[in-house]
């Protein structure tokens, strides 16, 4: 069997998504894959039609040996763009592989070790009595985990918003910190107070703080009981770990924005973290993802992957596909998709009753539909930006 093509599909359904499908000389037989990399979708795209001549005539079956070649390939090796561009194509090998065997990619991989795959939503408000509203709706759908935060980003430490610069540029936000170490702990003393201990409820701290000041923060959430803390330092702050890990018991998350097993393994050797938040989309597909989890195991350190709304459907089966297979799972973002999206790509994951469940159809049981796609075409779009209050750049 050989590669014949690769066809690099962008589409915006509600927001933009990187798509591939990579053909076969077997008739009909193709497998899809997903690099959507936020804000750089357009680079992702030409990245992988210049990967794309590399493909043609290797023989699709070999997906490790693909994974080493297009790794290797550019001597440049890692990064987001070319992870993201290698995790689409491995994606659509599995897919390839589970067509041809006529079972889904999670059989593949060794079967079911859970029966669902447990999910949490967001939930978002104004002040802390909107935030316990929207965590108990999602309660009421059956959901068992929440993450809870003031406003979508920054919580309460969003003091305001500077229009763009240019047309088709995002605004600016003005985060401080004192205003969201204040604001954080009360959320949570009114929700707790509000909803009881028992409810599975986080926080994503989404790398705003100092390593100081993430240690108040994860002391002062301490008496709440967090399911995790997420991202309460920037990934460059490593060697703040050890600071964090001993001032507190709040279970600790990070991993979103990593792109290989490099980046994991110093966290999971030091028992550093509780949680990481890696996924098949921007690691290089299920075959990294797979070997991530299994270096995770013997430290204790279990999957929360990331799944905001930019891990688009084909992201999340290959995410769910591998997180109920591993022994050690821990929860997956989930957030809901446009009609849109789900024309453009029918067969995306449903959730019953607050767990994800894979597809049954073989492979990863989403198909691209292009025409669809087609009528959704690409809208130029950036990352928000940050500042403080005093006019200085700020990380998002
Ligand atoms: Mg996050």
């Amino acid at each position: 069997m050989k590669i014949t093509d690769v066809k690099v599909i962008v589409t915006c359904p509600g927001r933009n998504y990187v798509l591939v499908k990579v053909l076969t000389d077997v008739p009909g037989l193709y497998g899809v894959g997903e690099g959507t990399l936020n804000g750089s979708e357009p680079i992702v795209a030409e990245a992988l039609r210049h990967l794309t001549p590399l493909l043609i005539g290797r023989d699709p079956q070999r997906i490790e040996d693909t994974w080493q070649v297009l790794y290797r390939q550019g001597y440049w090796r890692g990064g987001p763009i070319f992870m993201a561009a290698l995790a689409a194509i491995d994606m659509a090998l599995w897919d390839i592989k589970g067509k041809q065997a006529g079972l889904p990619v999670y059989q593949l991989l060794g079967g079911r070790a859970r029966d669902g795959v447990l999910v949490y939503r967001h939930g978002i408000g104004r002040d802390p009595i909107e935030v316990e509203d929207s965590v108990r709706s999602f309660l009421e759908q059956g959901y068992k985990v929440v993450r809870a935060q003031i406003g979508d980003y920054g919580g309460a430490g969003v003091i305001g918003q500077l229009p763009p610069l240019s047309p088709g540029t995002p605004p600016t936000k003005v985060f401080e910190p004192a205003p969201y170490l204040l604001g954080t702990p009360k959320l949570f003393a009114h929700l707790r107070e509000t909803l009881g201990m028992e409810v599975e409820l986080l926080h994503d701290a989404h790398e705003q703080l100092d390593p100081i000041a993430a240690v108040r923060l994860a002391k002062d959430l301490e008496p709440f009981r967090l399911f995790f803390l997420e991202d309460p330092l920037m990934p460059e702050h490593r060697e703040s770990w050890p600071l964090l890990r001993q001032a507190s018991a709040t279970p600790l998350a990070i991993g979103e924005i990593f792109t290989g097993r490099w980046d994991c393994l110093p966290l999971f050797q030091n028992r550093w973290i509780d949680f990481i938040r890696i996924k098949p989309l921007h690691v290089g597909g299920i075959t990294e993802a797979r070997k991530i989890m299994t270096l995770a195991e013997p430290y204790n350190v279990r999957s929360a992957f990331h799944g905001a709304a930019d891990v688009g459907p084909i992201a999340q089966s290959a995410s769910v596909s591998l997180q109920c297979v591993i022994p050690n799972f821990g929860v997956q973002e989930w957030t809901l998709y446009s009609e849109a999206t789900h024309e453009v790509m029918p067969g995306a994951l449903k959730v019953v009753d607050g767990y994800a469940l894979p597809n049954e159809a073989p492979g990863l049981g989403i198909d691209i539909d292009e025409a669809a796609a087609a009528k959704y075409p690409y809208q130029r779009a950036y990352m928000p930006q940050v500042r403080r209050a005093d006019g200085t750049a700020h990380v998002y």
